[in-house]
């Protein structure tokens, strides 16, 4: 495993802050305040857009069809989640109703700088070897604000101030 360093405790305590927030519209609406899973002590950090549906009613990042397909991609490279850290870059779920559904959509401009403060502190404390994003928000959020996820996925970013190693991909 990689820094054992983290703050486990201060990682706690953020995340005891996170569950309260009402920054921003998202707080209204939401069922969980999505947090994070898996090991604050991983090198590999994977970042991505924000809760869906099954991730607002558990609470847990990344356990509807797109996380089902993040694990089978991980076992296929003989990790689990008690090798990694998932978070996302909103933390509370963003959708619209449409005729009698709520579709998911990803997080407004403001929503994610609202939400922002969180997943800086929260890479601050575990401090890791290699970052993975996933979609466009993230990548705007950890790499720079003008990502082009078609032009600059699967191209390794060493000059990022959370992780020596950061690198983009599409969403699941
Ligand atoms: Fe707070 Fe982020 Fe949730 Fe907005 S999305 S209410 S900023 S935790």
């Amino acid at each position: 495993l990689g820094d054992a360093m983290t703050d486990v405790d201060a990682l706690e305590r953020l995340r005891a802050e996170c569950l309260e927030c009402t920054r921003c519209g998202l707080a209204k609406t939401r069922t969980k305040v999505v947090f994070a899973d898996g090991n604050p002590q991983a090198p590999l950090v994977i970042v991505g857009e924000g809760p869906g549906e099954e991730e607002d009613r558990s609470g847990v990042p990344f356990v509807g069809r797109a996380g089902r397909l993040l694990d089978r991609v991980l076992v296929e490279n003989a990790l689990t989640r008690k090798w990694v850290y998932i978070c996302n870059t909103v933390k509370c779920r963003a959708y619209n109703i449409e005729g009698a559904r709520a579709r998911n959509r990803p997080p407004s401009a403001e929503e994610a700088e609202a939400c922002r403060p969180f997943l800086e502190r929260q890479l601050k404390l575990i401090r890791p070897v290699v970052i993975l994003c996933l979609g466009a928000p993230a990548s705007n959020a950890v790499i720079h604000r003008d990502f082009r996820i078609t032009q600059e996925r699967g191209k390794w970013f060493t000059d990022n101030p959370f992780a020596p190693w950061v690198i983009a991909s599409w969403h699941p």
